[in-house]
C-alpha cells in the first residue's frame, strides 16, 4: 500500500463550469503527482445525466490547460491504459453493475423496488415519528419493498415482472467505522449515521458512490484528493471497499479544506460579490442563462492565479509567497494542508497578479497589449509598445488596465487635469513652458537624464521651483495628474511628439 505508485485523479462532474475551488483541487492533485513522479488523471464523472450541462466538459479541459495543470491521462489529454475516462462510456463495460452484483451476492447490498411515492411516504412517516434524520437504513428498510424485507419468491416475482429497482448498500445498524485521512487524521463515525446509499440506479447507471470506487480501483488510484464536502460520504465508501474485500486497495484519503468567503462567513460561492472572478475562464451556463467572468478575461495571469490558489489552505513552511510551479512541486505535501477553511482574499489576489506582472518580460506584455491596440486600430512598433509596457507595468495590477494607464502614449490628451491646471497654471508657468519647448527642441540628446537636467536648469533660470511646474509638465504631456516616470515617458514619446503636445497645450490652455 505504502509503496503503491502515486496515481491521483481529478474527477469533476460536468454539471457546470469549473470554479476556482475545483481548480485548487485539481492543482493539489497535480502537485502531489508531480512531486512523487506519479500520474495525474482527469476522469469525467457524468453518471447523473439530469445534471449534465453542455460545454462543461470542454470548459474543464480548457481551464486546466490555461492553468497549466495538465493531466497525463484522461479526457481531453490523450487516453492512457485505463480508457475510457468518461463514466457514461465506462458504464458500457458493465463494470459498475458487476461490482454492485458482487455486493448483492455477498449480502452487503440488496435490491429495492420502492417507488418515489413510497419513499416520500416513508420520509413523512419518519418525520411524524420525530426521527431526527429520516433515512433509508437498517431500521426503516425493514418496512420497505426490498430484498431484505421481502421473501425470495416476492423478489423473484417483482424481478420477473420487470419492476424497476435500485441496488442499495446494506449498512449495518450500529458499528464503528474508522478511517484515516491524511489531512484530518483518524475519523470515526457510527454506521447509524450512514444511510443505505443507492449504488446502482434503476436505469442501470451507477451513482457517484459506486462509480468512483469502481474507477479508483480499476484505475489503480493511490490517493483520493477532493473537497471537504465529500467527507460525510467517506464512511459509506469505506464500507464498500471492505465489503468488496478490497480495503487494501482503498486509496488514501485527503479531504481539502473549504475555501471561505473574504469575511470568513461561510463557503465561497460562485456568485460571490467580492468583485473578483470565481471562475478561471469566462463561463456561460446554458441551463441557467448565467454568465460568469473569468480570471483570464479579467487580465490575470495563469501563474499568478495558481500561486494565489496554492496558498488557499497550504503553506510552504516559511513565509515565501511567490512560488514558481517548480517550487510548488518540490515543496508540496499534504502535511502542510490545513484542516481549517481558507479565506479567499481579493486584494491579495490582485497583489499576486501585480507581482507577476512586474516580473514579466516586456515583450510578453507587449504581445498582450497588442490585442487591445489592434482593437483600437492603433498602429505602433513593437519596440514602442514594449517601452510603454516597461513604464506602465509598475502601476498596473492587471494587464487589462494597460489601456487606461497607457492610452496617452498613443493618443494626445483630450483634456487636461482640471485640479492641477486650476492650481498651477498662470502666466509665469506659460512663459516657462514656452522656453522649455525651445530648449528641448534644440537639444541633440533626448534622453530622460538630459531632459530632466534641462527642465531643472530652465526652471532655475526663470526663478521657478521645479516642483511647481513638474505637475503641470505631466498634465500638458499626458493630460493626467499621475502616471509612470515622467522623463522616461517623455523620452519614449520622442521629441517631435513632445514638442507638439507642449505647443498644443499652450494653444489650448487660457492665456
Ligand atoms: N465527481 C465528484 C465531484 O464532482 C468527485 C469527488 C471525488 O473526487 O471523489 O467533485
Amino acid at each position: 500500500m505504502e509503496n503503491k505508485r502515486v496515481r491521483v485523479r481529478f474527477a469533476p462532474s460536468p454539471t457546470g463550469g469549473l470554479h476556482m475551488g475545483g481548480v485548487r483541487t485539481a492543482l493539489f492533485n497535480y502537485l502531489f503527482a508531480k512531486k512523487h513522479g506519479g500520474d495525474f488523471i482527469l476522469r469525467i464523472e457524468d453518471t447523473d445525466q439530469t445534471r449534465y450541462v453542455n460545454g462543461a466538459e470542454e470548459y474543464i479541459v480548457n481551464a486546466l490547460k490555461w492553468c497549466g495543470i495538465e493531466p497525463n491521462e484522461g479526457v481531453g489529454f490523450g487516453n492512457g491504459p485505463h480508457a475510457p475516462y468518461r463514466q457514461s462510456e465506462r458504464k458500457e463495460l458493465g463494470i459498475y453493475r458487476s461490482y454492485a452484483e458482487r455486493l448483492v451476492a455477498s449480502g452487503h447490498a440488496y435490491y429495492a423496488f420502492d417507488t418515489a411515492e413510497e419513499l416520500e411516504a416513508m420520509r413523512k412517516r419518519l418525520e411524524a415519528a420525530k426521527v431526527a434524520a429520516p433515512q433509508y437504513n437498517a431500521v426503516s428498510r425493514q418496512s420497505m419493498k426490498n430484498s431484505t424485507a421481502l421473501s425470495e419468491d416476492e423478489v423473484k416475482k417483482l424481478m420477473d415482472a420487470g419492476t424497476p429497482y435500485v441496488i442499495r448498500l446494506k449498512v449495518p445498524r450500529n458499528e464503528e467505522i474508522r478511517f484515516h485521512d491524511i489531512i484530518r487524521g483518524w475519523v470515526v463515525v457510527n454506521s447509524s449515521q450512514v444511510d443505505d446509499k443507492v449504488l446502482l440506479k434503476s436505469d442501470g447507471m451507477p451513482t457517484y458512490h459506486l462509480a468512483h470506487i469502481v474507477d479508483d480501483i480499476e484505475m489503480k488510484i493511490s490517493h483520493a484528493v477532493r473537497g471537504e464536502e465529500w467527507l460525510p460520504s467517506a464512511p459509506a465508501h469505506v464500507l464498500i471497499y471492505r465489503y468488496l474485500g478490497l480495503e487494501n486497495e482503498m486509496p488514501q484519503l485527503a479531504h481539502l479544506p473549504l475555501i471561505l468567503r473574504p469575511d470568513g462567513q461561510g463557503k465561497l460561492s460562485k456568485r460571490d460579490k467580492s468583485g473578483l472572478p470565481m471562475f478561471p475562464l469566462n463561463w456561460y451556463d446554458e441551463r441557467t442563462k448565467e454568465s460568469y467572468i473569468g480570471y483570464r478575461e479579467s487580465g490575470f495571469f495563469a501563474d499568478a492565479f495558481i500561486n494565489m490558489l496554492v496558498l488557499l489552505g497550504w503553506n510552504p513552511g516559511n513565509n515565501q509567497e511567490l512560488l514558481s510551479k517548480e517550487e510548488m512541486i518540490s515543496l508540496f505535501s499534504f502535511e502542510r494542508v490545513n484542516k481549517a477553511g481558507a479565506k479567499f482574499d481579493p486584494e491579495k489576489t490582485k497583489w499576486f497578479n501585480q507581482q507577476y506582472l512586474k516580473n514579466k518580460p516586456n515583450a510578453e506584455l507587449a504581445d498582450l497589449f497588442a490585442v487591445k491596440l489592434k482593437e483600437k486600430q492603433i498602429v505602433a512598433t513593437q519596440t514602442y509598445v514594449e517601452g510603454v509596457c516597461r513604464l506602465i507595468k509598475e502601476k498596473a495590477h492587471l494587464a487589462s488596465e494597460f489601456w487606461e494607464l497607457g492610452a496617452f502614449f498613443f493618443q494626445e490628451p483630450e483634456k487636461y487635469d482640471e485640479v492641477v491646471i486650476a492650481k498651477r497654471w498662470n502666466s509665469s508657468a506659460r512663459n516657462f513652458f514656452i522656453k522649455l519647448a525651445e530648449i528641448w527642441s534644440a537639444s541633440e540628446n533626448f534622453s530622460h537624464a538630459v531632459l530632466e537636467e534641462k527642465f531643472k536648469s530652465t526652471a532655475s533660470e526663470n526663478g521657478i521651483k521645479p516642483g511647481e511646474v513638474m505637475p503641470l509638465l505631466r498634465v500638458l504631456i499626458t493630460g493626467l495628474a499621475g502616471g509612470p516616470a515622467l522623463f522616461e515617458t517623455i523620452e519614449l514619446l520622442g521629441m517631435a511628439q513632445t514638442i507638439h503636445r507642449l505647443q498644443r497645450a499652450l494653444h489650448e490652455l487660457p492665456e
